[in-house]
């Protein structure tokens, strides 16, 4: 009988023990659900969807070449897999273990229909598998890591597997899902990406060229320091293995700590998630919960927009709509400026990153709002306000500016990060007059800052 393997964000056909075990116990029939009803709120956003778009094709593609096919069907996968299960007879179910809440339910409903076999491979190890002396989990980054290292380096990544291949029945086209973006403009820059699996490695090794250098050049956004490896990852076009054993071969280890270490906060937050399910919903303290937020919307759509008036902001956000990317540092900043400066809940930014970003991931989404907001379950300080206009100088984003906000660019590097503090000949100088051709502030570093620490110091002073 055969056997079908249930794909999901793990498009890709090596290191995949899914793939390999259901290779090695018959012919196998390939799968991808697209389920829209499970994921509720958190169904996959638009800027994600172009990229899945794409990484199917892929898949499809290397299917193809081995001798099989991809069959896509759209629907609850609790009632499709199972349906597809018994239209070809399958003896079992093959696929990796996702920690979203809503993947467990469906995994359970699943399990009850049909054999199914899940397999560790999303992260670097399963989550409940890191514990403490005591036998409880960790909500602390630096004592968890320390503690994965006993299970440090993973195994060593498996090639894709030799596979025959049962027939397979009819199903969707790519086409008849219209994952891509009804205005065409707006993907027009996402051409900078090659999703699937050979993307994935190309973009490995382009990094390793670079990877020596990480620890200095990942805080830089003028620069190309990071792998921007996130969006194949949140599909799972390459495994984390693959990710960790090229670097750690590539790079001495005293380089390659600083981003194996980063390996390691994919992890932490699917850790976080899989404790705490409703993570990218309510805060990690729920006392964050009673904060006056504000309704801004004018104030939210100039964030959205990049017209904020503070050009790193500025440049984030536009990089973000354009690239369906942001740097990490600019994350930061951007995320840092909407739920203190403008004092708009963090789940509206949190959603809005979730539409436009390629590397949309639910741990790292949620982890990353609620590090920011202060609000997280490790108890991390919420009087922290990142300085825009500090860290665009100390971070030297001058030419990453120039590139995101091109009406700024004839700026010179020491005004480009607070315009509205250049000499007034400056910017006729450089073409840009304030209100007009580029905003004013939206609100005061200083007021906004303190507006924040009022707010916050109400609930959780
Ligand atoms: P690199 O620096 O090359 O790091 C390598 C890999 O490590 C990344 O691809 C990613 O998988 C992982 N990683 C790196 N930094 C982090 C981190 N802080 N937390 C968790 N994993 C990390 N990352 C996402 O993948 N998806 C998201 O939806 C997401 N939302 C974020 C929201 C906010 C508000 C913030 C502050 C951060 C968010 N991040 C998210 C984390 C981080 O910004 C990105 O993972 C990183 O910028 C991706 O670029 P890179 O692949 O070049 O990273």
């Amino acid at each position: 009988a055969p056997h079908l393997i249930w794909f999901r964000n793990d498009l890709r056909l090596g290191d995949h023990a899914a793939v390999a075990g259901a290779a090695r116990a018959g012919p196998v029939v390939a799968l991808y659900v697209l389920d829209d009803e499970a994921p509720g709120d958190w169904r996959m956003g638009a800027a994600q969807r172009w990229w899945l778009h794409y990484s199917l094709a892929a898949l499809a593609r290397d299917l193809e070449a081995r001798g099989g096919a991809l069959l896509l069907r759209r629907g609850a996968a609790a009632t499709v897999v199972p349906a597809v299960a018994a239209e070809i007879g399958a003896a079992a179910v093959h696929t990796l273990t996702h920690y979203e809440a809503w993947a467990k339910v469906q995994d359970a409903a699943i399990a009850k229909a049909v054999t199914l076999k899940r397999y560790h491979g999303a992260l670097l190890a399963p989550p409940a598998s890191v514990l403490a002396g005591s036998g409880g989990r960790y909500r602390i980054f630096t004592p968890w890591w320390r503690k994965l290292q006993e299970q440090m380096p993973p195994a060593r990544p498996q090639p894709a597997p030799e596979m025959t291949f049962a027939k397979a029945p009819a199903g969707d086209t790519i086409q008849d899902w219209r994952l891509l973006p009804a205005k065409p403009d707006w993907a027009t820059g996402f051409d900078v990406w090659t999703p699937g699996e050979a993307g994935a490695a190309a973009r490995l090794a382009d990094f390793l060229e670079v990877a020596s250098d990480y620890d200095k050049g990942r805080n830089l956004p003028s620069q190309d320091g990071s792998s921007r490896l996130s969006p194949h990852l949140a599909l799972g076009e390459i495994s984390i293995r693959q990710v960790w054993h090229a670097v750690a071969d590539a790079v001495p280890a005293a380089q390659a700590e600083p981003y194996l270490r980063e390996l390691g906060w994919r992890d932490f937050a699917s850790n976080i998630l899989d404790q705490f399910p409703d993570h990218g919903d309510v805060p990690g303290r729920a006392v964050f919960d009673a904060i006056a937020f504000r309704d801004a919307p004018a104030d939210l759509a100039a964030w959205q927009r990049g017209r904020t008036g503070y050009p790193i902001v500025d440049a984030g956000m536009r990089q973000l709509w354009t690239i369906g990317w942001m740097h990490n540092r600019v994350r930061m900043i951007a995320a840092s400026f909407l739920v203190k400066h403008l004092l708009i809940d963090w789940r509206v930014g949190e959603r809005w990153f979730w539409d436009c970003l390629v590397d949309a991931d639910m741990g790292n989404n949620s982890l990353g709002w609620q590090w920011v907001m202060g609000s997280g379950v490790d108890s991390s300080p919420f009087n922290r306000v990142f300085a825009p206009v500090t860290q665009s100088a100390k971070f030297d984003a001058a030419a990453y500016i120039r590139e995101w906000v091109p009406e700024l660019a004839n700026l010179r590097d020491a005004d480009i990060h607070a315009p509205w503090e250049a000499e007034p000949m400056m910017l006729r100088a450089a073409g840009v007059t304030l209100g007009r051709t580029y905003p004013y502030p939206i609100v005061g570093h200083a007021e906004g800052r303190a507006r924040a620490l009022a707010a916050y110091g109400a609930v959780a002073g």
